[in-house]
């Protein structure tokens, strides 16, 4: 590409050849390699207009970017103009209104760093590189969900550009219906969000639990019938992730409470026999945060998905999940997981925002990650049967946990809101600029 080519483009333009290509065109996900034609860096809302608008002019699509941890790459593409927002890492902390401004390439740790210091939480995921506009725009679960709700529920205001290049400010006073949208349907689809405004809360010290049943098979069907049976009815000072491997089981929780109440709380898990690990740790919201946060490597290879759960499963479709880690490809880094939801999520009426699974007890995903290029074609295959088998026992799709291959996607990320969102989509974005390849389609 010559540089007539990138005129009315302003911020940092990244083009093929430059020194910087390789690693700007690289996401987390490191199995998925794509080249942009054209990567631009934007510091402001006018670098973002511009984009939009040479994009346009151009006639070269557009993806957007902050973190880069869309398990897809759907916010990169081989030869399109990747919006990044990445420079845009602003965080305004008002303490009294308890509120903060955040802009749309902010990073979770430097977040959940900045509002520590004034004593705030935040409702925010667990990767402490995922930004928050694609955890917040697809609704954004994390270890705190069941106490503060999804990060999308502590949203109060948005302020994005939209397809003509201009700035719009969202929230339930001006564009509602944009704002609800926003709210759990919001990643690419409906122009470039630039900055966000939360509410807060303040917390403490809070209690980090790691249990882990490890070279236990046993454990394994015995932490899912535990998990969906004591769930529904759990504490809403309890949140956790968890999971079940080829050769055992884990979860990591936060409470907001002490130490002791969580001992006696954890009574259910703290029975399944075998434990290799029971930790319980009274300590600063921002120390759980951190020690959560240093499970996950800079960047990885890797497949996976997410579906949300309604209802219990039988003995016999447990007896299936535990079937498939034992077909797994590796003993560690396959898994099944699940992530709980229910409690502050469940008290908001389902339609008041867009997110879709609303009802639903928990996420479960299927994730498997490989470090040579070559094991790469068993992992997904696994990957692949899996997620065929629990699509049969579950209803709707996580959007931040997407998958390529899930039928009828739409329907399967936005179930009941897709017409709605369909309609919102026609008046906002009325030429489908904003657009890859699980987006939000026009109606027909
Ligand atoms: C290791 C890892 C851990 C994770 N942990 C959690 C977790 O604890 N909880 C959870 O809920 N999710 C989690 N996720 C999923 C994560 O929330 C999603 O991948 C999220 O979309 C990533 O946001 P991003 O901005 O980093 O990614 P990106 O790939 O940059 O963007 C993701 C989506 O949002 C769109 N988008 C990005 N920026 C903007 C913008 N400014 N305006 C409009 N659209 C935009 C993109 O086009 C794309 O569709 C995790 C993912 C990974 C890889």
């Amino acid at each position: 590409m010559n540089k007539l080519d990138c005129k009315g483009l302003t911020g940092t333009v990244i083009v093929p050849g430059d020194p910087e290509y390789e690693q700007a065109r690289q996401d987390y996900n490191i199995a998925i390699e794509q080249y942009p034609a054209i990567i631009v860096y934007c510091f402001d809302a006018y670098d973002v207009a511009n984009a939009i608008l040479w994009s346009r002019a151009q006639g070269i699509e557009l993806r957007v970017r902050s973190g880069g941890h869309n398990y897809e790459g759907y916010s990169n593409g081989t030869c399109k103009l990747v919006i990044d927002t990445s420079p845009m890492n602003q965080i305004r902390v008002d303490v009294c209104e308890e509120t903060v401004n955040v802009q749309a390439g902010t990073r979770l740790l430097p977040l959940y760093e900045c509002l520590y210091e004034y004593g705030f939480a935040f409702p925010g995921g667990t990767c402490p590189t995922v930004a928050i506009s694609g955890l917040v725009l697809g609704g954004g679960i994390g270890l705190s969900t069941r106490y503060l709700g999804l990060t999308a529920d502590s949203l109060l205001e948005a302020t994005l550009i939209n397809y003509e290049g201009r700035q719009l400010t969202v929230s339930d006073d001006c564009n509602a219906e944009l704002f609800w949208a926003l709210k759990g349907a919001g990643g690419g689809n409906f122009g470039v969000v630039i900055e966000y405004k939360f509410k807060l809360k303040k917390v403490d010290k809070i209690t980090l639990i790691q249990l882990r049943w490890d070279d236990n098979k046993a454990a394994r069907k015995q932490f899912l019938q535990v998990w969906q049976n004591w769930l529904p009815h759990l504490d809403y000072r309890i949140s956790m992730f968890g999971g079940i491997t080829k050769t055992g089981a884990w979860v990591n929780s936060f409470f907001y409470g002490t130490r002791e109440e969580a001992r006696y709380l954890f009574q259910p898990m703290l029975d399944i026999p075998g434990l290799t690990i029971e930790n319980f740790q009274y300590i600063p919201f921002i120390k759980a945060v951190k020690k959560i946060g240093a499970i996950y490597p800079r960047q990885e290879a890797f497949q996976a998905a997410g579906r949300f759960v309604e209802e219990k499963f039988s003995q016999d479709e447990l007896a299936s999940l535990v079937e498939i880690v034992d077909r797994a490809p590796t003993d560690r880094s396959s898994s099944i997981r699940v992530y709980s939801l229910g409690g502050a999520v469940r008290d908001i009426a389902v339609d008041e925002t867009a997110f879709a699974g609303r009802q639903s007890d928990y996420i479960m995903a299927i994730v498997s990650s490989w470090e040579e290029s070559s094991e790469e074609e068993r992992h997904r295959q696994w990957v692949e049967a899996g997620f065929e088998y629990i699509y049969s026992i579950t209803r709707g799709s996580y959007i931040n946990f997407p998958y390529g291959q899930t039928p009828n996607y739409q329907l399967a990320y936005f179930g009941i809101n897709l017409r709605r969102l369909q309609a919102i989509k026609e008046v906002v974005d009325p030429y489908n600029i904003f657009s890859f390849p699980q987006s939000i389609k026009l109606p027909l």
